[in-house]
C-alpha cells in the first residue's frame, strides 16, 4: 500500500512573513501538492502531514532561525494545502520524519511500503526523510514538481542524490 507524505508545508516556511520562508518557490509547488493529494485520497492511500514542531531553545536554532515553535500560528500547515479532517498529521523536531517520531509504526501499521514524498525543503527534510525510509526498507517516489528548497543548486544536488544513491523514483 502507498502513502503521500506532505512535508513541512507550515506557515513559518511557506507564508512570506514565516520566519523561515523558502521563498517563491514554496508557494509554486502548492498546486502540484494539492494535485497528488486529491489522486491519492480518491484511491483511499492515507494523506500523511509531517509537521516540524520545535521547543522553544530546540538545539536546532543553533544553526536556523528559531521557526515552527510549539502553539504558535507558524506550526500551522498553510491554508492553501487541501488539508482533511481523516488526514494523518505526525509531529517532528528533527530533518528525518522518522527520527523520533511515530511515522514508522504508523506506517508498518497500516502495511505501507511505499511512500512518495512532497514538501519542503528537498535538500533538507525531504532528502534525510528518503535516507532513513530507504535505510528501513520502503519503496520511496518523489514528486519533482512537488518539492522545493530556497537554495536551487542544493535541490538538484538532492534529487540526483535520491535517485542515485538512495535509489528513490523521481517522478
Ligand atoms: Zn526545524
Amino acid at each position: 500500500m502507498k502513502a503521500l507524505l506532505v512535508i513541512d508545508m507550515l506557515k513559518d516556511f511557506i507564508d512570506d512573513e514565516g520566519t523561515l520562508s523558502v521563498g517563491s518557490v514554496g508557494k509554486q509547488i502548492i498546486p502540484c501538492i494539492n494535485k497528488k493529494i486529491h489522486e491519492f485520497r480518491e484511491k483511499g492511500y492515507p494523506i500523511i502531514f509531517m509537521c516540524d514542531n520545535h521547543e522553544k531553545d530546540d538545539k536546532e536554532f543553533e544553526m536556523f532561525a528559531p521557526h515552527c515553535i510549539a502553539g504558535t500560528h507558524g506550526c500551522e500547515i498553510i491554508d492553501s494545502i487541501d488539508f482533511n479532517q481523516g488526514d494523518k498529521i505526525i509531529k517532528k523536531r528533527r530533518y528525518s520524519s522518522f527520527f523520533g517520531t511515530d511515522l514508522d509504526l504508523y506506517l508498518r501499521e497500516k502495511e505501507i511500503d511505499e511512500i512518495y514524498l512532497t514538501g519542503v525543503c528537498t535538500n533538507i527534510c525531504v532528502l534525510y526523510t528518503a535516507a532513513s525510509a530507504r535505510n528501513l526498507g520502503y519503496k520511496v517516489g518523489v514528486f519533482e514538481d512537488c518539492v522545493a528548497s530556497f537554495d536551487e543548486k542544493a535541490h538538484c544536488f538532492a534529487l540526483k542524490e535520491m535517485k542515485d544513491t538512495l535509489g528513490c523514483e523521481i517522478l
